[in-house]
């Protein structure tokens, strides 16, 4: 009998000790889960609050025992973000007719494909690409008071789609064109789609494999004063939810202009003091210089890029049709950022030489090496401009 008993005890043991091994053998799936479920806290929090936008989880078209796996051993991570200035994607009321964005969307069989093809083959091998959505997705047709009013119909998110572009920021002087319609109808679509909508009250967060980005935006044009203690704010809300990586977007400057006015200095340092990863500007319409600052960049403004707001490439305004596409591959290790590589890949804004015909082209060769000199003397008269630059091919 008490035999028996000591057999019983050894079996309640070996069965406790299985099953608490089962139990650590399962603790990675668990933390996955609760990350998860973190996550989606995080969202609907943001949800909540600010109506912050999905997270679409790249590591989803991978297989979940390789990803973890990889956790186990590496602690490292790469996350290459690819950011792209100003973006029309549609017309104004004035355009010519046969000229505008939708008549030469049609003459190209309505092919989604068409305005970002050439950019495609670094869009879709990135984590994530960033635009600056300058216009609206929309029916209204109350117009705003002002000279350049930009709309297309909301099917026009295919075009982001198609072309592997996840998040837009909104923050910009024609989000507004079409009033507080245009604007509500703008982001409704944008969410339908699955685009992350960052920009004014929107802070769009993505989690790429774990890592966790933030993307800020704000249009500050006419320099608001209350800037610094929002962006403070933003940002440190941010980090405090998790983000690893925080991407802060603005629209600034003087059109056509290559010098970024001391101001848009100033907040892009004030930026990246407070917290902020990279910096990307936009709204000159042509390229500025780029700094490298306490460790992150500023890349003052990416010049136009598919922009259906000027139909002719050549006026007394227009005379600069160079552009590109800005790769940042930032690594982290245990979640912290240890380097951000930059590069270009130079781009024409358009293939056709007279008129838009919203499909920029690679420049190769000679013609993509005076893309990068031209960015490096713009940086020279930067206090922290940086000295060199590599094409991406
Ligand atoms: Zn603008």
């Amino acid at each position: 009998m008490i035999k028996k008993k000591r057999v019983m005890k050894i079996l309640v043991l070996l069965v406790s000790i299985l099953t608490i091994n089962i139990a650590f053998a399962g603790c990675d799936k668990y933390t996955s889960v609760k990350d998860e479920l973190q996550n989606k806290q995080l969202n609907t929090n943001k949800n909540n609050s600010n109506n912050i936008n999905s997270e679409k989880n790249i590591a989803d078209k991978e297989e979940p025992a390789k990803i973890l796996e990889d956790t186990k051993e590496d602690n490292s991570n790469i996350i290459t973000i690819t950011a792209i200035g100003d973006c029309t994607l549609g017309s104004f009321p004035e355009v010519t007719e046969g000229k505008s964005f939708e008549d030469v969307l049609q003459a190209n069989n309505n092919d989604y494909g068409y305005p970002f093809k050439n950019a495609y083959n670094w869009t879709k091998s990135d984590d994530l690409t960033l635009i600056n959505f300058e216009g609206t997705l929309t029916d209204a047709t109350e117009l705003a008071n002002k000279k350049w009013r930009f709309k297309g119909p909301k099917e026009y998110t295919n075009f982001l789609t198609a072309s592997s572009i996840e998040v837009v920021n909104i923050a910009n002087n024609h989000s507004f064109d079409y009033l507080e319609e245009g604007y509500n109808d703008t982001v409704k679509n944008m969410n339908n789609a699955d685009i992350g909508v960052s920009g004014n009250e929107y802070i769009c967060t993505k989690n790429i494999n774990g890592t966790k980005i933030a993307f800020i935006g704000h249009e500050v044009i006419y320099e608001p004063q209350d800037i610094y203690d929002k962006l403070k704010h933003e940002i440190s809300t941010a980090r405090e939810e998790g983000a690893d990586i925080i991407v802060c977007s603005f629209h600034w400057g003087i059109e056509y202009n290559n010098m970024p006015t001391p101001y848009q200095q100033k907040l892009g340092h004030y930026a990246i003091d407070t917290g902020a990863d990279l910096v990307i500007g936009h709204h000159p319409h042509i390229l500025q210089g780029i700094e490298l600052y306490n460790g992150k960049y500023i890349a003052y403004s990416l010049g136009n890029f598919v922009f259906g707001g000027n139909e002719i490439l050549y006026d007394k305004k227009h005379k600069d049709v160079d552009t590109i596409l800005l790769r940042h591959e930032i690594n982290l290790q245990d979640k912290k950022i240890s380097d951000i590589q930059l590069s270009i890949v130079p781009f024409r804004l358009s293939g056709d030489k007279e008129y838009n015909n919203y499909q920029p082209i690679v420049l190769n060769g000679e013609e993509g090496i005076r893309i990068k000199d031209k960015l490096i003397n713009l940086s020279k008269d930067l206090k922290y401009g940086i000295k060199s630059l590599e094409i991406e091919n």
